[in-house]
């Protein structure tokens, strides 16, 4: 099981890395479209969006490469599957649904409720 989840997440690997570079081919398009029209503002304001958008993709790409990287990692040192907290066994349900899942069910809601508290707080910290 173990190698065929690594060859799956090497071709998604593949594909994220792909991606990437279309993304990053798409938005060295749309700054030389911007700096060679300055004359149209609409064209200005759209290219900025767009770069604004490619930002947020990338950024999120960046994140699912990095969970698929140690994932993958995990695998070749046989510590796939287990809780970064507890060391339990995560549910191969849940691992079926979130191949790249580090945490359990109960760690996850646990530290879910704790990023929940200091968010709370924060916001408290800065109402004052
Ligand atoms: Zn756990």
């Amino acid at each position: 099981m173990a190698q065929k989840l690594l060859q799956k997440l090497k071709k998604e690997e593949s594909e994220l890395l792909k991606s990437r570079r279309e993304l990053e081919a798409h938005d060295s398009f749309a700054d030389i479209a911007r700096v060679s029209d300055n004359a149209n503002p609409d064209i200005e304001v759209d290219g900025q969006n767009f770069h604004e958008k490619t930002e947020v993709l990338r950024s999120a790409l960046d994140r699912n490469l990095t969970q698929i990287r140690r994932a993958a990692n995990a695998i070749k040192k046989g510590k796939y599957g287990r809780c970064d907290i507890c060391g339990q066994e995560i549910p191969l349900a849940r691992l079926r649904v979130f191949p790249t899942a580090t945490l359990c069910t109960e760690c996850r809601q646990k530290k879910e409720l704790e990023k929940q508290k200091i968010a709370k707080k924060k916001s408290i910290l800065t109402s004052r």
